[in-house]
């Protein structure tokens, strides 16, 4: 089983270029759908709009999970102000000065779209002086400036836009010595892992040791993505999600991650146990961590009452729900282990 670190790296890249905030993800859907049809993996929608694909095993009895999320933070329009600029409704949870001043496309209910810029309000240094450095940014600070000749409410709403559209950030992706930079890599790498894992066993071929569903998720940053989605009879579940880089921390941008415990509290002990073990026997470098202020998808299916063994892994991802960046060693391994997970008995 070889990983195709090329493919990986252009799916991702395609991917984050893709906008899917979350509770409007069919663009990125239909991202990784297509992919999975070139790699003839068949794959349905459910009704919650999440798109599952079921691997053949060798054997059917005891089916896995493996999820990812396509949902990425974003934001919605809360209300248009008088001078005809946007308050913003957070998607996920962010500090509100890591968006200040990035791009934006603002998704019309009527299906345009309008471009703009989340600015501060007062941002001029040459009137508000050391105003601008000292305003707390938050939802009444900040606000969408649209390009388009719009000064007052009446004029926005004639451009087709309303409360609840959908916002999306630019990403601003860029890959540079092996460094992918980039919004929204929380958790299109993840996906991304998942896919190149999914094409290496396709292209050896093999089949997975057991029947294994891949379950791309799409409500993950509001904390429900993955409690649906799976077959009743379904054993275990491994979450893909990025992993925490920060002080204090062993993850890094060029390893994979297993995360033994997280706000939601310890995963399964048996299942990190393996992992630990698969890793050891593929010489892989698995990192541990715990993550302090992180929940996953692999917990919204315990909430959702569901009997099954839960794991959490991922690539080191610098500056979370920021601009981030991870490295293309940290993708690689991930999806390693993730193709060596597919094939364990
Ligand atoms: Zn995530």
């Amino acid at each position: 089983m070889t990983i195709d670190s090329a493919y990986l790296t252009d799916f991702l890249v395609g991917l984050l270029q893709t906008p899917s905030p979350t509770g409007d993800t069919a663009q990125g859907i239909a991202f990784i759908k297509s992919a999975l049809d070139t790699l003839s993996i068949p794959s349905h929608l459910t009704r919650k709009g999440a798109l599952v694909a079921t691997l053949p095993g060798q054997s059917q009895t005891a089916p896995r999970g493996v999820t990812a999320h396509v949902d990425t933070l974003g934001a919605m329009v809360k209300d248009i102000r008088p001078n005809g600029r946007l308050t913003l409704s957070q998607l996920g949870g962010y500090a509100w000065n890591a968006i200040e001043g990035e791009n934006a496309t603002v998704s019309t209910h009527e299906r345009g779209t309008v471009r703009g810029t989340v600015q501060l309000i007062n941002a001029s240094t040459h009137v508000h002086g050391a105003a601008v450095g000292e305003a707390k940014r938050d939802a009444s600070s900040l606000e969408v400036r649209l390009d388009a000749r719009t000064v007052n409410a009446e004029q926005t709403i004639a451009l087709g836009i309303g409360v609840g559209d959908f916002v999306s950030l630019d990403p601003r992706v860029e890959t540079v010595n092996g460094f992918i930079k980039s919004r929204h890599l929380d958790d299109k790498a993840g996906v991304a892992c998942v896919v190149a894992a999914a094409k290496a066993l396709q292209d050896a071929p093999l089949a997975p040791a057991q029947t294994t569903i891949l379950h791309f998720s799409n409500y993950e940053e509001v904390g429900h993505g993955a409690a649906s989605g799976f077959p009743p009879d379904l054993c275990e579940l491994l979450t893909v999600d990025m992993a925490a880089i920060g002080q204090g921390q062993t993850s890094d941008e060029y390893h994979c991650t297993l995360c033994v415990k997280d706000s939601g509290g310890p995963y399964s002990v048996d299942f990190n146990n393996r992992l630990r073990r698969l890793a050891k026997d593929n010489a892989l470098e698995l990192k541990t961590d715990i993550y302090p202020s992180y929940s996953s998808d692999g917990e919204a299916l315990w909430r959702a009452g569901t009997d099954v063994q839960v794991a959490l892994i991922g690539p080191g991802v610098d500056a979370s729900h920021g601009y981030e960046r991870t490295h293309t060693d940290s993708l690689v391994d991930t999806a390693r282990l993730i193709g060596y997970y597919l094939l364990a008995g």
